[in-house]
C-alpha cells in the first residue's frame, strides 16, 4: 500500500473506531489494517485515547461519592438547622411576648408621690377610713399593691407598668375614693394593729391617717357611695 493510502486511512480511522464510516470504508479500513502494522498501531492509540483510565473511574466514583455525601450531610444539616430555626424562634416569640407583658401589663413601677393627691381624708359612720386619691400625671392606674411591716404601718402603693397608658374616662384607680377598713385588714393580718396609713411605698410616701389622728366624720355623699341600704 503507497504512503497516500496510509494517510487517507487514518483520516478515516477516527470515523472507523467511530463507528460512523459507509460499509466500503470501513472494509477499505479493514482491509488496510490487515497487513499494514502502522496504521493498526494508531487505531490501538485511538483506543487508548478514547478509553478513560480504571483509576479516573475511581475518582469519577469517589466525587459522584462526595456528592453523595455532601447532599446527605446538607439534608441532615438542613433537618438540624430547621429544628435549630424552630427552637430560636420558639425562644425569641417567648421573649417579646414576656418583654410585652412585662413592659404593658406588669405592674412593676411604684407611681411617684409627687403625682399623687389625697384629699377628704374622712371616717364613715361604720369607721371606715374614706379618702379621695388622684394621681395628677394624666397616666392611668389599675392596681394597688396592700402591704403591713411589723410596726403596723399599712402601705397602699400604687403600681403601673414600664409603658403607661393615658388615663381615659372614667378614670378608675386613678381618680376615685379609696378606703380602708382598719378591722377587716387587721384580721387579714392575724390580728396585727394598724398604726398608719400611707400612700406609696416604706421608702417614699404621703401619709393618710396615723393612730391618734382625728378624721372628720365622711360628707353624705360619701357616706352614700359606700351604703346601699
Ligand atoms: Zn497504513
Amino acid at each position: 500500500m503507497s504512503k497516500l493510502s496510509c494517510e487517507i486511512i487514518r483520516d478515516i480511522l477516527p470515523l472507523y473506531y467511530d463507528n460512523v464510516c459507509s460499509d466500503d470504508s470501513k472494509s477499505l479500513v479493514e482491509e488496510h489494517l490487515d497487513h499494514c502494522q502502522s496504521c493498526k498501531l494508531e487505531l490501538d492509540r485511538l483506543k487508548v485515547d478514547f478509553e478513560i483510565p480504571k483509576e479516573e473511574i475511581e475518582t469519577i466514583r469517589n466525587d459522584s461519592n462526595v456528592i453523595k455525601n455532601i447532599s446527605s450531610l446538607w439534608k441532615r444539616s438542613k433537618i438540624k438547622s430547621f429544628a435549630t430555626g424552630v427552637i430560636i424562634s420558639l425562644v425569641l416569640v417567648l421573649l417579646i411576648s414576656f418583654g410585652y407583658n412585662r413592659l404593658f401589663h406588669l405592674n412593676t413601677v411604684n407611681v411617684p408621690t409627687n403625682v399623687m393627691e389625697i384629699s377628704q381624708v374622712s371616717q364613715l359612720s361604720d369607721g371606715k377610713i374614706v379618702f379621695h386619691f388622684e394621681v395628677t400625671d394624666g397616666y392611668a392606674l389599675n392596681e394597688t399593691i396592700h402591704d403591713m411591716d411589723k410596726n403596723g404601718n399599712f402601705y397602699i402603693t400604687p403600681v403601673r407598668p414600664v409603658i403607661k397608658k393615658k388615663a381615659q374616662p372614667p378614670y378608675g384607680m386613678a381618680n376615685d375614693y379609696y378606703f380602708i377598713d382598719i378591722e377587716q385588714e387587721e384580721l387579714h393580718r392575724d390580728s396585727a394593729e394598724i398604726k398608719a396609713i400611707y400612700i406609696g411605698t416604706p421608702k417614699e410616701n404621703i401619709l393618710v391617717w396615723k393612730d391618734g389622728m382625728d378624721l372628720p366624720k365622711a360628707s353624705k355623699e360619701i357616706e352614700n357611695m359606700f351604703h346601699f341600704e
